[in-house]
């Protein structure tokens, strides 16, 4: 599994390239569609997955939708947050997944997959994507560096999202790399001890 990345948007969105084989999909296609795609080059495009439905992280999606024919992927109950943010923020016409995405749903492409793992909190249907063998997880804007996801937008839940990160942080090692949809790189471990306050 190859992962590449880049800052896109105005909120400098964390968008993921994750690849094998010849095949790839991209998480959380914020922006700049044309700087996502370039990070695609030699690889079919499978899907484009949001880890949530607020418009900093599904901005580029219809382009890319276009361009590659990949399917968009995303949790059911963020359908009501993508429409209100896309109805504040989106331009064009907004993106409709073509597959509704669950906890223990397994996305495969080239010789690898990555899990989903609802996450409800930051919105309703917040998810994370992993891939134990990689120790390699997704937050989107569930967990950071240091930080959890704000739940003062429409749909947030200040319960449900600590009940996430105790989740995240329980079911996997330490040594399990986080990569959020913000900011930079961290790993279970790390944010164990970053968040020990919150989760006593
Ligand atoms: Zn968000
Ligand atoms: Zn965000």
């Amino acid at each position: 599994m190859e992962i590449r990345s880049v800052k896109v948007g105005i909120l400098r969105t964390n968008a993921y390239v994750v690849a094998s084989e010849g095949e790839a999909v991209i998480i959380d296609a914020g922006g700049d569609a044309s700087r996502i795609l370039e990070l695609t080059e030699g690889f079919k495009v499978r899907a484009v997955i949001a880890t949530h439905g607020h418009f900093d992280h599904v901005l580029a999606v219809p382009e890319i939708k276009k361009i590659t024919g990949a399917v968009f992927l995303m949790h059911k109950d963020d359908i009501d947050v993508l429409d209100f943010s896309w109805s504040v923020y989106g331009t064009g016409q907004k993106p409709e997944p073509d597959r509704f995405i669950d906890e223990g749903d397994i996305i495969r492409f080239g010789k690898t997959e990555l899990w989903v793992l609802h996450t409800p909190g930051h919105t309703p249907g917040s998810i994370c994507l992993f891939n134990l063998d990689a120790k390699t997880i997704f937050t989107g804007d569930t967990l950071f560096h240091g930080a959890i996801g704000r739940t003062d937008f429409y749909g947030g839940d200040h319960t449900k999202i600590l009940e996430s990160i105790k989740k995240i942080l329980s079911m996997f090692p330490d040594d399990m790399v986080v990569y959020p949809g913000h900011g930079k790189t961290t790993t279970i471990g790390t944010e164990k001890k970053n968040l020990s306050v919150l989760l006593t």
